[in-house]
């Protein structure tokens, strides 16, 4: 009972921060600090008084600073969700911070002098990159999802193959959209094998479309089979895809093993329309692209959803700027690209020249990693990309201390543990990152 009666009062604290931290932003982490200190100390969780003040100025500095930050991605995973999926071109950056912070002609014709579409600057680039009629953007590919169903097949019959009726993660699963759009779901095939002919058998005059979706983040081995877009062609109903990751370029080209159908593949073999994601192996912003026949996009676009969907000017500036980057065919310029087609033997020099800097620290045993990175973001699953990672052990500290320790650095550090081994993969440092892992772990140090 006496820890608990020499808990200091809330004025303590605000004495003591006097003039160095606003009093509100004090109170309220004194009281938070305050209160979990004495549960602790009821549920005889803590014996010490010791580090209040640290607990305190702590939880002060975390309400005052931003809660969105930069963090250093060492996992590896190129398009990582949890991370911010991909990551956006320096000079793509940049011109997204002048649209934010300037006026712009979003929507408005300058050589007319009157309203223009906010579209209008980015739809030309789309047609051109994936040889579409007609474009549309949405906030992203759930949305397109959403709107490509509600447009075209409210209240009548969709079929999808049992093998495709997947989840994505973050709770969007093909079944639920095609409820919430209005649209009804008729299941063909099984989960492994779906034939021609089961679609032919599902066909009604209630049925409006026929899907086929990108099994993104899994892939199915052994006793499988399925039908090809092209083929679904024959049934004589629109056909629409939904290709996930959205590439606009073939990444086999790049001797990548990639199965990740692109838009412009996609609509050369005949399909009505495609939708896929801006933000993962496009490498733009988060964005939903609907490419295909120019008579559906028409309507899409003028479902009243469709302004309720719309992308804001910055996704605008980023998508276009990252189309153009495209068209200049200065691909290699787009980090998620360039990330997954890094090769090992360049990873291999970066790892090496990140251990030797990282040897300054005293307390980490370093080893040179040969291991496998991820694309991530539910695209391409079965690629295993081949990297180098340094790996660390620390002399004080067990390895999930270790890691837990790096995400309270400034910037965090989030990296991925093998074993009893803490892997800092390079494949996903950016440039800079390399001297804030260091920093990071030379705070540790003095912790
Ligand atoms: C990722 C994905 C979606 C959802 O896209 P978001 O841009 O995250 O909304 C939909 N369908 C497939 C097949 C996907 O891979």
């Amino acid at each position: 009972m006496s820890l608990l009666r020499q808990i200091p009062q809330v004025s303590k604290w605000l004495e003591d921060f006097k003039g160095k931290y606003p009093e509100e932003l004090v109170k309220r982490a004194a009281r938070e600090v305050t209160d979990r200190v004495r549960r602790e100390i009821k549920e005889g969780k803590r014996d010490t008084l010791e580090d209040l003040r640290q607990l305190v100025e702590e939880r002060v500095r975390a309400l005052s600073s931003a809660s969105l930050k930069r963090v250093i991605n060492a996992t590896g995973v190129v398009v990582n969700t949890n991370l911010g999926r991909s990551v956006l071109a320096q000079e793509v950056g940049e011109f997204v911070k002048e649209v934010a912070t300037r006026y712009s002609n979003l929507e408005y014709d300058l050589q007319e002098g009157r309203r223009g579409s906010r579209l209008s600057h980015v739809e030309g680039l789309l047609a051109e990159l994936t040889g579409a009629e007609g474009v549309h953007v949405v906030n992203n590919n759930a949305g397109a999802v959403y709107l490509v169903l509600n447009t075209l097949a409210y209240g009548k019959e969709v079929v999808v193959s049992r093998g495709e009726l997947v989840e994505i993660g973050g709770g969007f699963r093909i079944p639920e959209i095609m409820r919430a759009s209005g649209a009804r779901l008729v299941e063909v095939g099984t989960t492994n094998r779906t034939r021609l002919s089961d679609y032919e058998k599902a066909l009604s005059p209630e049925t409006a479309l026929v899907m086929k979706v990108h099994r993104s983040n899994f892939y199915m081995e052994g006793f499988v089979e399925e039908v090809q877009a092209r083929e679904l062609l024959s049934l004589g109903l629109p056909v629409y895809y939904d290709v996930g990751s959205g590439s606009l370029l073939e990444l086999s080209r790049f001797g990548l093993k990639s199965q990740e159908p692109s838009f412009g593949a996609c609509l050369r073999q005949g399909v009505s329309l495609v939708s896929g994601s801006g933000d993962k192996l496009l490498g733009g912003p988060q964005a939903g692209i609907i490419a295909g026949k120019a008579e559906l996009v028409q309507k899409i676009r003028k479902n009243p959803m469709s302004r309720a969907l719309r992308v804001d000017k910055l996704t605008l500036a980023g998508l276009e700027m990252t189309l153009r980057l495209y068209l200049r065919g200065e691909h290699h310029k787009i980090p998620t690209l360039r990330m997954l087609l890094q090769k090992p033997e360049e990873l291999k020099v970066k790892a090496r020249s990140l251990l030797r800097k990282l040897r300054r620290v005293p307390s980490l045993e370093l080893f040179l990693v040969k291991e496998y990175s991820r694309c991530g973001g539910g695209a391409m699953p079965e690629l295993l990309l081949e990297t180098y990672c340094v790996g660390v052990k620390h002399r004080r500290l067990s390895t999930s201390q270790l890691e837990r320790a790096l995400r309270q650095a400034e910037p965090p550090v989030v990296a991925r543990v093998k074993e009893d081994l803490l892997l800092i993969d390079v494949r996903t440092l950016l440039e800079g990152d390399q001297e804030d892992v260091v920093r990071a772990f030379e705070w540790l140090e003095g912790e």
